[in-house]
């Protein structure tokens, strides 16, 4: 089935790999060129445990989201994790040093939740930051000359509301990053063979509206907005995993998973750590 619209030339597809120890899938090229880099996103886990970062759906027990916010925290290093309930709007964070925007900790763990957000930015290392998704787009921004990071949750109304340009915008006037040398990465999510999706998203996104339920493809959506935003087009890459039909692992909301995985990034405090 044809999907819309396609990708932007010189964009590329890449499979992210598993890492070891972790249920993640990580940007394998980021992986190997910035090795204080901390990116990927989770996966289901195991079956008896699902790995669920859902802190506000209704999938696991609240404890065990946040033993599962603890574990990923203590694997990558961070010294503590920024998260937010998302709303689907364009409103992002940026947290720099002492002031990291939260509203208060959750429980005994270095887990700091600051007010409804869609995204989050940094140029702090040890921070952790992460946007919980099941369909949705995690979308990863890499400034590897500033050592900037942002992640995004794009859904169809985050994408409408422009929570891509607002994350490249904070990016670029508050931390001083240029947008050429800023690297995107769109993450697992549901692809543009397995979202139907009814006329009204297509009018929100402005696409063409076709008269019937149609597959769209909304990390081709996003790839072609980070690129008329004035992301080099090379500098853009879109992961070949999809929550319903790759087999990755992935919970997905349209696959009736309550739960969520979460896409982080963030900066070693030492980048020689494992
Ligand atoms: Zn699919």
């Amino acid at each position: 089935m044809d999907t819309t619209p396609l990708l932007p030339a010189s964009v590329r597809r890449v499979r992210e790999e598993p890492l070891r120890g972790l249920p993640v899938l990580v940007h394998g090229e980021w992986r190997h060129a910035f090795p204080w880099l901390l990116q990927g996103t989770t996966t289901r886990g195991a079956a008896r445990r699902p790995f669920d970062l859902g802190l506000f759906s209704a999938g696991s027990a609240r404890h065990e989201v946040l033993r599962n916010w603890e574990m990923l925290r203590e694997a990558t290093g961070a010294r503590r994790v920024v998260h937010a309930r998302q709303v689907h709007g364009a409103q992002v964070h940026v947290h720099t040093g002492a002031s990291v925007a939260v509203l208060g900790d959750v429980g005994e763990e270095a887990l700091s939740l600051s007010s409804d957000a869609d995204g989050h930015v940094t140029l702090e290392p040890g921070l952790l930051l992460g946007v919980t998704t099941a369909d949705c787009v995690p979308v990863f921004v890499v400034d590897p000359v500033r050592r900037a990071v942002a992640v995004l949750h794009a859904g169809w109304r985050g994408v409408a509301a422009g929570v891509l340009e607002r994350g490249l915008a904070l990016l670029e006037r508050d931390l001083g990053s240029r947008r050429s040398d800023l690297l995107v990465h769109l993450g697992p999510a549901i692809c543009g063979r397995c979202y139907e999706v009814g006329a009204e998203v297509f009018d929100a996104l402005g696409e063409a509206a076709p008269p019937r339920p149609t597959p769209i493809d909304v990390r081709a959506v996003l790839a072609r907005r980070a690129v008329a935003d004035g992301i080099t087009p090379r500098h853009v890459t879109v992961s070949e995993h999809c929550t319903r039909c790759t087999g990755s692992a992935l919970f997905s909301h349209r696959g009736g998973d309550a739960q969520r995985q979460v896409g982080y990034v963030g900066m070693r405090v030492d980048e020689l750590a494992p």
